[in-house]
C-alpha cells in the first residue's frame, strides 16, 4: 500500500485527527491554506465518487462535526474537492478540503 492518505487512516503515518468515524477520517493538512484546513477521506481506498455512495452521509457528517469542532459555525467555510490534473489533485484517494477561518475569494484560483 503506498497511498499516504491509506497509510494515515492505518494511522501508520501520524496526523492530528479532528473527528473519527468507523468509515471516515478527519486529519489537520499539513501544508494548511487557511486558519483552519482539515482533510476528510473515506478510510478505504477509493479514487472517485461512484466508489463511496454509501459512506456519502458518513462524511457529510464528519463535515459537521468538524464544523462544530474547529469553530467555524458562526462564519462560515468552504468545502473543495479537486479532481484529476486540472484540479491540481496531488492524492488519489477521494478527499474533501475544510477550510476556514479567513474571507475565502471566489472564483477559486
Ligand atoms: P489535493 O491537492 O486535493 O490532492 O490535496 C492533497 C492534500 O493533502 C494537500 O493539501 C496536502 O497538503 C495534504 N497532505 C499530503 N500529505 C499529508 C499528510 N501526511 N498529512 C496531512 N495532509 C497531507
Ligand atoms: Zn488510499
Amino acid at each position: 500500500m503506498s497511498c499516504v492518505f491509506c497509510k494515515i487512516a492505518a494511522k501508520e503515518i501520524k496526523s492530528a485527527v479532528v473527528h473519527e468515524t468507523e468509515n471516515v477520517i478527519a486529519f489537520d493538512d499539513i501544508n494548511p491554506q487557511a486558519p483552519v484546513h482539515a482533510v476528510i477521506i473515506p478510510k478505504k481506498h477509493v479514487e472517485d465518487i461512484s466508489g463511496i455512495h454509501d459512506v456519502l452521509p458518513e462524511i457529510f457528517g464528519v463535515i459537521g462535526r468538524v464544523v462544530e469542532k474547529k469553530g467555524l459555525k458562526d462564519n462560515g467555510f468552504r468545502v473543495v474537492m479537486n479532481k484529476g490534473k486540472d484540479a491540481g489533485q496531488a492524492v488519489p484517494h477521494l478527499h474533501l478540503h475544510l477550510l476556514g477561518g479567513r474571507q475565502m475569494h471566489w472564483p477559486p484560483g
